[in-house]
Parts: structure tokens; C-alpha cells; sequence
């Protein structure tokens, strides 16, 4: 696995576990309000540290009894063919795996999933269907997202979708998405758009952001149609 950083506490990224952050590198899509580029543009990665796998797995037996999971996220984690060896080796260490994942591989999500290699995951909701290629630099295939919605929803392990508000993502737009993914066991979490850090695509951020109170308001517009829906 390409390791590109380790967070080695966090108290926010896995609901309701004590856990480390792995950040692996390399990623399928170029959403242009991406603020990861040292881990998904080439020449930016060529520059990224590396952490090698023994490293990170002797921090990993070094914390047994004191984490209780592990986030794995990027990039996009399932663009790695040793993904499933990967959590299996995780595991076996006694953590609880979170994946977070842009949803552009149901097949490898189906099979982690069967495998009972994952106990949470965290899929992206770029945008609404009509606007999904721009804000996914132009490389989601709707089916694929569609089928990895599909497949979370079976509800055969935890998972929430979650919305990062980029600019010129509309109120409209998430209606849209509420309508299409909105269900009582689904959870749904709108993230702010953080405009301090640097993004894959500057032009985007001409584009208009919604406002904090906005989108308060949004949450209660469409609540009603998950389990829970929160901005964060
Ligand atoms: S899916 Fe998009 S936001 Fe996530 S790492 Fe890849 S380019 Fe960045």
C-alpha cells in the first residue's frame, strides 16, 4: 500500500471510535475543490513522504488496547489492488476499519463488504447526478456511484454519505441528492467548504458558496428524509 501520511489520533473522523488516520496516495478522480492534491496529481505525489507498511504496522501493534479503529482514506483507498490484504492485516490487529471511499468502485466496496473487511465506510456524494462529472474532475462514471449508493444502502454494514459544500453547489443541487439518496437508515452530513486551503482547480473557487446559516436551513429543508442529517 502507497502510505502517504499517518494521523496518529483522531477523536472526529470515526463516529464514536478512538482511532488513527492512514492517508493512502493516489486518486481516480480530479474533483476540481479538492484540497489533496499531494495526494492525487503525479507531480505533487512525486514530492509526497512515504510511510513504508512495517512502519505503520509497528505503530499499529504498538497502540493495541489504546485505538480502537482505523480510518482509511486518501486519495481514493480502492484505486489500490492490495486493498482487501491490506484491512485484513488491519484487522487482525483487532481494529475496527472506516473507509473512506468516493464511491467509484461497487465491485471492490461489494467484495470488502462480503468479506467483512469493513465495519463503517464514508462515501462522497460529489454533487447532484446532472453536476457529478464537473465535480469529479470529469472521471466519475454515475453508474458506478449509483451502484455503490445501492450497495451502502443494503445496509449490511455502517455507513453514512456526506456532501462537501463546494462552491456553485446549490440548495436545488441538494435537494436533488436528498431525493436520490434519502432514506430512513441512510445518515447524510453536509460539510462546510473550507476556502484557506488550496484546491486542484482555483477557477472553482469563483464560483458562489453557500453560507453557514444557509445551509442550517438546507439541513431542515431536507432532514425529514434521512435517519439523521447534520452539517458539519
Ligand atoms: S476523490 Fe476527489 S476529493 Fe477525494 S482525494 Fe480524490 S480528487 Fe480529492
Amino acid at each position: 500500500m502507497l502510505i502517504g501520511g499517518l494521523q496518529k489520533l483522531t477523536l472526529i473522523d470515526y463516529p464514536g471510535k478512538v482511532a488513527c488516520t492512514i492517508f493512502t496516495i493516489g486518486c481516480n478522480f480530479r474533483c476540481p475543490f479538492c484540497y489533496s492534491g499531494e495526494l492525487v496529481l503525479p507531480e505533487k505525489i512525486l514530492q509526497q513522504e512515504r510511510i513504508p507498511e512495517t512502519e505503520l504496522f509497528n505503530f499499529l501493534e504498538e497502540r493495541q488496547g489504546l485505538l480502537d479503529g482505523c480510518v482509511i482514506c486518501g486519495g481514493e483507498p480502492t484505486f489500490h489492488q492490495d486493498l482487501p490484504e491490506f484491512i485484513a492485516k488491519i484487522k487482525k490487529l483487532g481494529y475496527a476499519v472506516k473507509l473512506d471511499t468516493n464511491g467509484s468502485n461497487p465491485k471492490i466496496l461489494k467484495d470488502l463488504i462480503e468479506d467483512k473487511l469493513l465495519d463503517y465506510v464514508a462515501m462522497d456524494i460529489k454533487s447532484s447526478k446532472e453536476k457529478y462529472l464537473f465535480y469529479s474532475g470529469e472521471k466519475a462514471i454515475l453508474q458506478d456511484i449509483e451502484e455503490s449508493v445501492a450497495q451502502l444502502k443494503k445496509n449490511e454494514v455502517g455507513f453514512e454519505f456526506r456532501t462537501t459544500m463546494a462552491p456553485g453547489i446549490t440548495k436545488e443541487d441538494i435537494v436533488t441528492v436528498a431525493e436520490w439518496i434519502g432514506a430512513p437508515e441512510v445518515n447524510y452530513f453536509l460539510q462546510e467548504f473550507s476556502g484557506e486551503k488550496e484546491v486542484i482547480n482555483p477557477e472553482i473557487l469563483k464560483l458562489p458558496t453557500i453560507k453557514k446559516e444557509e445551509l442550517q436551513q438546507l439541513v431542515e429543508v431536507i432532514k425529514t428524509k434521512f435517519k439523521k442529517c447534520e452539517l458539519r
